[in-house]
Parts: structure tokens; sequence; C-alpha cells
């Protein structure tokens, strides 16, 4: 079969490798769509630990194909999603009730093959059933809406709540819709590219606004004057950390959920944390949120096609890795059938 292997950091390629077989416990997919993530990127370039060789793609969905001797949950041709975090279940965070911080965490599609490959095995336990006619292209965006979940159960946004988005990829525009789901009356998006502000207040954003035009804390407080009750950081870069304690009221909360490269600061000023009691908090992966997100995604309840900027072939997801994002991408899903 086809699958795109990682050999080492900055080799990535379409390979022809032997079909995974099942083990008793798995599942055996023919994968119909597999997101490219900016995660991805990271691992392309050593910036993300992996297990190479290792066929990347963690925002997996496809057909069930083969069972293992001891598998229940799913039958051959279910429709599947995958939660890519194989935790122990055994480490101290794991019986916590933390498995996103499980001290042995494994994750499909970064140490174990994944899901830009015609054919993925995965253990039962991490496979989602979607009712049958659910659009793969949709079900692919399970991965990534799980972890947004996340965010919000650590904001615990409640009906009424101001929010601000800062950073308006993929992940911002999902934060949008699950804000206006959650209840949140005034959602503003800070974002540089005029057609993502465009796109957030068609999907449920009450203000989008340009950080480069004024600053951004300024324009967030001119349409919340004492703050926003929660801040969700989705850039990953200093300025947009530094802009989530600064946007929100006293006793708000800053969710810090994009990703900084491991080693780079961030100065903060710990008294206005104390004296203004924010939470500052991170929300990192999809711990028990995937069987959330599979129901979201089949209720049809999100605008996903908007989203998605181009649909490729297997043989196109190296060169789009390891190259940066191209101006307006947002979401770029590969079908191994194409
Ligand atoms: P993305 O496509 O890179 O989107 C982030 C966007 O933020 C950029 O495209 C950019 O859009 C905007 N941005 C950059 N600088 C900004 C600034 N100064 N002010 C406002 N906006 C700014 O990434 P993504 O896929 O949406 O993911 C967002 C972040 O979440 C990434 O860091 C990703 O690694 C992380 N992530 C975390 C988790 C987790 O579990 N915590 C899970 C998945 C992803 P403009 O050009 O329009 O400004």
């Amino acid at each position: 079969m086809q699958a795109v292997r990682l050999l080492r950091a900055n080799q990535l390629e379409l390979q022809d490798i032997p079909e995974p077989e099942p083990g008793p416990e798995d599942v055996v997919i023919a994968v119909e769509a597999c997101g490219i993530c900016g995660s991805d990127r990271h691992m392309y370039a050593g910036e993300y630990p992996t297990n190479p060789p290792v066929t990347l793609g963690h925002e997996f969905a496809g057909r069930v194909i083969a069972t293992g001797s001891q598998v229940q949950r799913v039958q051959t041709g279910d429709l599947v999603t995958g939660d890519p975090n194989i935790a122990c279940g055994t480490c101290p965070q794991c019986r916590n009730g933390r498995p996103n911080l499980c001290a042995n965490l494994t994750a499909i599609g970064v140490q174990r093959d994944g899901g830009f490959a015609q054919y993925l095995v995965m253990p039962q336990a991490q496979a989602h059933k979607l009712p049958r006619h659910t659009d793969p292209v949709h079900a692919a965006f399970c991965e990534p809406l799980a972890c947004c979940l996340h965010a919000l159960d650590v904001a615990s946004i409640r009906p009424g709540d101001s929010v601000a988005i800062l950073g308006g990829g993929v992940i911002g525009l999902l934060m949008v819709q699950l804000c206006r789901l959650a209840g949140a009356t005034t959602i503003i998006l800070s974002t540089r590219q005029k057609p993502r502000r465009d796109l957030a207040l068609q999907l449920g954003a009450t203000h989008a606004i340009d950080p480069q035009a004024r600053d951004a804390v300024g324009q967030i407080k001119a349409i919340v004057p004492q703050g926003a009750d929660v801040a969700l950081e989705c850039a990953g870069v200093p300025d947009t950390f530094s802009q989530s304690i600064a946007s929100v009221r006293r006793g708000g909360a800053a969710i810090i959920f994009g990703v900084m490269p491991q080693g780079q600061a961030v100065s903060i000023e710990p008294f206005d944390l104390l004296v203004n009691e924010i939470r500052l908090e991170g929300a990192y992966l999809n711990p028990l949120t995937h069987a959330r997100a599979a129901a979201l995604v089949a209720s049809r309840t999100l605008a996903l096609d908007s989203l998605v900027s181009r649909i490729v072939p297997l043989a196109e997801v190296p060169a789009i890795i390891a190259s940066a994002p191209a101006q307006g991408e947002i979401k770029i899903i590969a079908r191994p059938s194409l």
C-alpha cells in the first residue's frame, strides 16, 4: 500500500509498504480522509518528537475492512474516526482521569503509523463510530474538534459569556462555532487575514478585528470594556499569549491552546495575574472528548466545508507538509482514493 513516511527530520516520502494486519483487539480501516495539521510540519522539521520511520497523519477517518478476533465495538463497513492518542490507563495521570498527560502516551501518526496511507491499524478502543453516510472529509475534523472541546471544557464558558479568540486558523474558526454553541453572546476573533475575519463573522463571531490595524487589546476592550470573560489563545505566538492575559476581565480565564516552540520564553507580570485573579491555564490534546467531537460531526451542526481549502491525493502530501502554509490556506485534507 501507499503511505507517506517520515524517514528522518526533513525527509518525508510516499512509499510502498506492506498492508497492516490486525491483532486480536485491533481494527484495520481503509483511510478515506486525513487532515494535514500544523503539527505535521513541526514533526517534519524535527521540532516535535516522533518515532521514524513512521507514517504521519493523526486526523483520520475511514471504513473498517478487518477486525481482530476480540473486537466487538465495530464491524466491517462501519465508518470510524480514530482518537490518535493512546493512553496507558495505568500511570498516575491516567488513574487520576488525565489521559492526555499519560506518562506513556503513544500517538497514531506520531509514534506509530498514521492516516496518510491507504490502510491503518488501531486498537478498537481508539475507534469511534459515525453514521455510515457521514462525509469522510467532515469526519477528519473530529481530532482537532476534540482538542477544541477540551479547551472549552477548561475555559468553562457559560451562556452569555464574552470570549476573545486570538488567531483565526482552522482552530480559531472551529472555536468560534463551538463558543456560539456553548452560548457565548460576544465572540471576538482577532486574526490578520481579512477573508478569515469575514468567514468568522459568517460562522458566528459577533466581531472580527485586525490585530495589525490597532492594538488588539484596545480593540477588544472597546467592545467589552471590562475585558472578556475568556480568552482563547489559538495562534501560538508571543503577541497573542500576552494579549490573552491582557484582554480578560478581572477574574477571567486565559486559555493557552497554541503551541509555541519548546524553549521559547514570554514575559508576564505576576502582579497582574495576582491582583486580577486571572486564571492562566493550558488545554492540551483531547482527553475523553473524541466521542463528543464525533457526535457533533454526525449531527452536522458545524459548518466544516468552508474550512476546507483543498482536497489532495497522498502523492501531494509530502510537498505540502514540507512547505509553509500558503496564504489563505485553512485546512487541507488528503484522500487516498484520489
Ligand atoms: P494555524 O493555521 O497556524 O492558525 C493560527 C493563525 O493565527 C495563523 O494562521 C494566523 O492567521 C493567526 N495569527 C498569527 N499571528 C497572529 C497574531 N499576532 N494575532 C492574531 N492572529 C495571529 O494553526 P491552527 O491549525 O489553527 O492551530 C492553532 C494553534 O493551535 C497552533 O499553534 C497549533 O499547533 C495549536 N494546536 C494545539 C492543540 C492543543 O491540543 N493544544 C491542538 C491542535 C492545534 P492570520 O494570518 O489570519 O493572522
